[in-house]
């Protein structure tokens, strides 16, 4: 739910901060796309040739002001200009091969045929579950698969696989771990956790792309990205690679979720990405009688899916052992691939693997 209140508090903050260019970031139509959630989260772009001067620092200065007003929990900000690589090797946060462009990263991928990502609007609604299940499900059809763990500030493919250790390096590029049949590399194997989190805008979009152009990812059929939640850095860096085939979207049926999901459908629309659906995760409790629970409301995302015009890929219920699998590092697909969880997941990525895998 968008807070009216707050976004007026917000955009007066935001009115005190001049741009170098003159005026204030809000006269001078630097700030876009400015809103403002009842849970006190801020986004916006900065229209960084409108505000002049280093887009960094005016997005630092910007996101300080709107930060600093009563009720604002966190601000998503990122700065859209054009910026010259820094010299400070901004775009090469990993250390390894000299920073490219994303197009040219992209390049790298040509024997990759169809990147996926799975995005979602808010986290914790089970993006990374089903990225990792679909991933398996569609490696157990018989395609050369691989996952891409996105996800900077919570990268969850370590646990979810049980993996641990740095990878290998396979001359300038490094080796993605094989298991279980997948192709997978995450931020979380490459990198400390705090280090990660110390990242900003640039920074993340330089790691992101050398996740795609410094891995050796070899022929794949599909390569699942599992993105971070909402719709920030990362998601522009895969849009500008012009990579993407499509993106699923996971949902809970909750209305606070669903306001966030059409924002990311919005996005991945203006840029004429194709929404291969939205998926409905945690939907209802089996309460093993043959009824239902519908703990976070009734076929939300469903209806949503049909607001905006997307297909609805089908709902997943609650599966206690899912969690229980997810938490051993070997996913129920994998574990038990005829448990009803994981027949649920076959069933999307037929879905998925039958319209959108080329
Ligand atoms: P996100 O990537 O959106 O932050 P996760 O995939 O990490 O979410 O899931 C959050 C938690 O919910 C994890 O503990 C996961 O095991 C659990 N979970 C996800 N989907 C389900 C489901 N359908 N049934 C039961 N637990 C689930």
């Amino acid at each position: 739910m968008s807070d009216a209140a707050l976004l007026m508090k917000v955009r007066a903050a935001l009115k005190t901060v001049a741009t170098p260019k003159g005026g204030d970031l809000v006269t001078s139509g630097a700030v876009e796309g400015l809103s403002a959630t009842s849970d006190g989260v801020v986004r916006f772009t900065l229209n960084a040739e409108r505000a002049g001067g280093d887009p960094e620092t005016v997005l630092g200065a910007a996101r300080a002001a709107a930060g600093a007003v009563p009720g604002v929990a966190r601000v998503a900000a990122v700065a859209t200009a054009h910026r010259k690589p820094a010299a400070g090797g901004h775009d090469n946060p990993l250390g390894l091969k000299k920073e490219s462009r994303i197009e040219a990263a992209a390049k790298e991928l040509k024997d990759v045929r169809n990147v996926i990502a799975v995005a979602s609007g808010k986290g914790g609604v089970g993006k990374s579950t089903v990225a990792a299940n679909l991933a398996v499900a569609l490696a157990r059809r018989g395609l050369k698969v691989g996952l891409l763990d996105a996800d900077i500030y919570g990268p969850s493919l370590p646990t979810l696989f049980g993996l641990s250790g740095r990878p290998e390096m396979r001359g300038e590029k490094i080796a993605p771990v094989e298991k279980f049949g997948l192709r997978m590399m995450s931020i979380g194997l490459l990198v400390n956790e705090d280090q990660a989190l110390a990242w900003r805008g640039p920074l993340v979009m330089g790691a992101l792309r050398q996740l795609i152009s410094d891995v050796d990812w070899g022929a794949l059929d599909v390569l699942i990205v599992d993105t971070p939640p909402g719709t920030g850095d990362a998601h522009l860096t895969l849009v500008q690679s012009k990579l993407l085939t499509g993106a699923v979207i996971v949902s809970t049926p909750q209305e606070m979720a669903l306001a966030d999901v059409r924002r990311g459908v919005e996005l991945f629309k203006k840029v004429n990405v194709p929404i291969i659906g939205i998926v409905e995760n945690m939907a209802f409790l089996d309460d093993g009688k043959g009824g239902r629970n519908y703990l976070f409301g009734k076929g939300g995302a469903e209806r949503a899916a049909a607001d905006l015009g997307v297909p609805f890929l089908g709902a997943l219920p609650i599966y206690p052992d899912l969690r229980v699998a997810s938490d051993e590092g070997v996913p129920v697909a994998i574990r038990n691939p005829a448990a009803p969880e994981a027949q649920a997941f076959e069933r999307l990525a037929a879905t998925i693997s039958g319209g959108f895998i080329r």
